[in-house]
């Protein structure tokens, strides 16, 4: 691979980009991954829940199903290896009335056909022994999940990428790329300093940006690429002592996994995120929506006081699906896919998209014939 500048141009340093552009790293590939903000991780990567996904949820045969575990287990042993902070604190889903029951044993069973460990049932007392504010009829318990410091572990991708030999270029947008004759791509790159590169192969990781940044690759067919929309989901911040040491989820809402609990890292505790469709990338919290919030999370913690609850921040999820259709998988686009040899192009990667970015990045290179 000689005649490229790289081996490789990852296009967007977020958790999948960087995670994508490890993989090939890991492979002996030099790597540029090109970031247009002057930070790593400030797209949807950091405006998140940072949990760490068991991999209940999600359909048998799905990437979503296979990566969410694989990444999960990937990704324990990446933060033990680099020493970033992680509390595997365990979740329970909760039925909140006798009428949830139900959905319980459906998310059991799934969970088991998605290979996920040590998940139990508990009763309405065994629940009440681990969280005693917590109402609940009956709950799972998902002793594999947690939360976790995303932004140390995108600075341990990337330091891997750079021992590797490779580079995160920061500042730098990707414009453009056009496929060479005979395999690679010259990639053109903007920012302060203009420059055309060439490589072999090409992933493009570009979260919210994934669909204008597909039309920007010549060759690339439109009629393949999805239609985006923006999910946004806001989360409120609690004053005063956590109530619960678990992530406490009531069973999933259409198009999301619902507002849930989390105590952070810091020990404060968080609730969100909803979902609202917008048409922009508007990440304002509105404090008029606190009713709302109260209302359903009394449905789990009934001692929740009034006024507790301050607006904090919001993330957008880059979905694939209007409101009323269906949740699609993630998309990994290969030569398959979009006919250009040596090419990834990633679209619709939300949650659980940071659990399952090291099992990503590894199907990317596996995409590639790596
Ligand atoms: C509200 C919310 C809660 C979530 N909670 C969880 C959770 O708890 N657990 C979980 O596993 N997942 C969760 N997710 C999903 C997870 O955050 C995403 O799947 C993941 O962060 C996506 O990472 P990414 O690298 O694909 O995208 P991003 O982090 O957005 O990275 C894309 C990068 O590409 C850059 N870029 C864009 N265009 C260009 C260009 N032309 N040139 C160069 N750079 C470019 C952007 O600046 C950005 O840095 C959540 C998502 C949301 C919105």
């Amino acid at each position: 691979m000689a005649d490229f500048d790289f081996d490789a141009v990852v296009v967007g340093a977020g958790a999948v980009g960087l995670a994508s552009g490890h993989a090939l790293a890991r492979r002996g590939l030099t790597v540029a991954v090109l970031e247009q903000d002057k930070v790593i991780g400030q797209g949807v990567s950091s405006r998140n829940s940072e949990v760490i996904h068991g991999g209940l949820y999600y359909p048998t045969g799905s990437l979503k199903a296979r990566l969410c575990v694989q990444g999960r287990r990937m990704l324990y042993a990446f933060l033990d290896k680099h020493q970033v902070t992680y509390d595997r604190c365990g979740k329970l889903v909760v039925a909140t009335n006798a009428d949830e029951v139900p959905r319980l044993a459906a998310i059991l069973e799934q969970a088991l056909a998605n290979d996920v460990e040590g998940m139990e049932e508990l009763s309405k007392a065994q629940v009440h022994a681990l969280e005693p504010e917590l109402k609940a009829e009956a709950a799972l318990h998902s002793p594999q999940s947690g939360i976790f410091e995303s932004h140390a572990y995108m600075l341990a991708l990337q330091g891997e990428i750079e021992a590797g030999g490779g580079a995160v270029v920061l500042a730098t947008p990707f414009d453009g790329a056009t496929p060479l004759d005979g395999g690679g791509f010259t990639v053109r790159a903007g920012g302060a300093e203009p420059a055309v590169l060439t490589c072999r192969y090409l992933v493009t990781a570009p979260g919210l940006s994934a669909q204008d940044v597909a039309k920007t690759i010549e060759g690339f067919p439109l009629t393949t690429i999805p239609v985006g929309h923006y999910g946004k989901g806001m989360y409120f911040r609690l004053t005063g002592k956590a109530p619960f040491s678990r992530l406490i989820y009531p069973p999933p809402i259409h198009g999301a996994l619902g507002t849930h609990y989390r105590r952070d890292l810091g020990g404060q505790a968080v609730f969100g995120p909803d979902l609202t469709y917008v048409p922009t990338l508007d990440y304002s919290v509105d404090p008029s929506a606190e009713p709302a919030f109260a209302q359903y999370i009394r449905k789990f913690w009934p001692g929740l006081p009034d006024g507790a609850l301050t607006p904090d921040y919001a993330g957008i999820r880059p979905k694939l699906h209007g409101p009323d259709e269906p949740q699609p998988d993630f998309r990994i686009d290969g030569r398959d896919a979009h006919g250009l040899e040596g090419l990834v192009a990633l679209f619709g990667i939300e949650s659980p998209g940071l659990t399952s970015s090291l099992a990503i990045g590894e199907e990317v290179a596996g995409r590639l014939g790596l």
